[in-house]
């Protein structure tokens, strides 16, 4: 049985996404940050939350 739904299984996909280029604009840089309390991936540039873990 697989369990999907932790922290640590998440964390490896936001660690993918830092630094990856923004989808929503042209300039931002995806960076680890809270949103909202939780752990997210945020785009420096204008602040959209690229992932999250619920
Ligand atoms: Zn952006």
């Amino acid at each position: 049985m697989q369990q999907v739904a932790s922290e640590n299984t998440s964390e490896p996909v936001l660690a993918a996404l830092v630094g990856d280029d923004c989808s929503w604009c042209a300039a931002g840089t995806l960076a680890r940050e809270e949103f909202k309390g939780d752990a997210a991936v945020v785009c420096e540039e204008c602040g959209t939350p690229a992932a999250r873990v619920w």
